[in-house]
């Protein structure tokens, strides 16, 4: 290899692949939204977590989660399986390490969609995370969205949206800022964003 190659291939191929966090309140909208993201990019792999809370209507294992007891959730805690982990709404949800670390070293970029404390313990581990923070048009909005998919009652209405308020706080911790106005344009924000840190100057070691 010449010395420009190497210089070529050290400043746009980092060594692994890259870890992006898409975050943002209970009903703005983060599934619509990734799945036209996904179907635009579907070489960024999101990574399937692990949760304690019971299956819904309509899901199975796998879909959206993996489902574990809470001791079983405990023991792979203890057995440090988790790139993070965290109470939400009452349930515990963990990304399991083990996945994320196989897809990055294989070069595959990985997409995590964990809540709010999930992203900030993420880039507590790896500074070179990006944190993606999907933001809705107004608390009213948000309120308007919750009540329309009728799945939850009032009072965790009211719980999510005390949440959000906190959530939405947090925004200055991100590094990207995405609003889910129109679904299309919030994916196409958010694949501008994994396309431009594809350019990014790697400073790897
Ligand atoms: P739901 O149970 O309604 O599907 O998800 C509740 C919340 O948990 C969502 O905000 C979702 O992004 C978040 N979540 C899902 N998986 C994880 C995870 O592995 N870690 C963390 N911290 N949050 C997660």
């Amino acid at each position: 290899m010449t010395q420009f190659e190497k210089v070529l291939k050290d400043a746009t191929q980092p060594k692994k692949g890259r870890l992006f966090v898409v975050s943002g309140p209970s009903g703005v909208g983060k599934d619509t939204v990734l799945d036209v993201f996904h179907q635009a990019l579907p070489d960024v792999q999101q990574c399937i977590t692990v949760s304690t809370r019971s299956m819904r209507p309509g899901e199975s294992e796998g879909h959206p989660y993996y489902f574990l007891t809470v001791d079983e959730f405990r023991q792979r805690v203890d057995n440090d399986g988790f790139l993070e982990y965290a109470m939400v709404n009452g349930n515990f949800y963990g990304t399991p390490r083990e996945w994320v670390e196989e897809r990055r070293s294989q070069g595959v970029d990985v997409l995590l969609k964990i809540d709010v404390q999930g992203g900030l313990t993420v880039r507590t581990k790896d500074r070179e995370a990006r944190l993606i923070f999907l933001m809705p048009p107004s608390v009213e909005e948000l309120e308007r969205r919750l009540r329309a998919r009728s799945t939850e009652t009032e009072d965790q209405i009211a719980i999510r949206l005390l949440d959000a308020r906190s959530e939405l706080q947090q925004i200055p911790n991100y590094d990207y800022a995405v609003l889910n106005d129109v679904v299309e344009n919030a994916a196409d924000q958010i694949r501008a964003i994994v396309l431009a840190e594809r350019c990014r100057v790697s400073h790897q070691e």
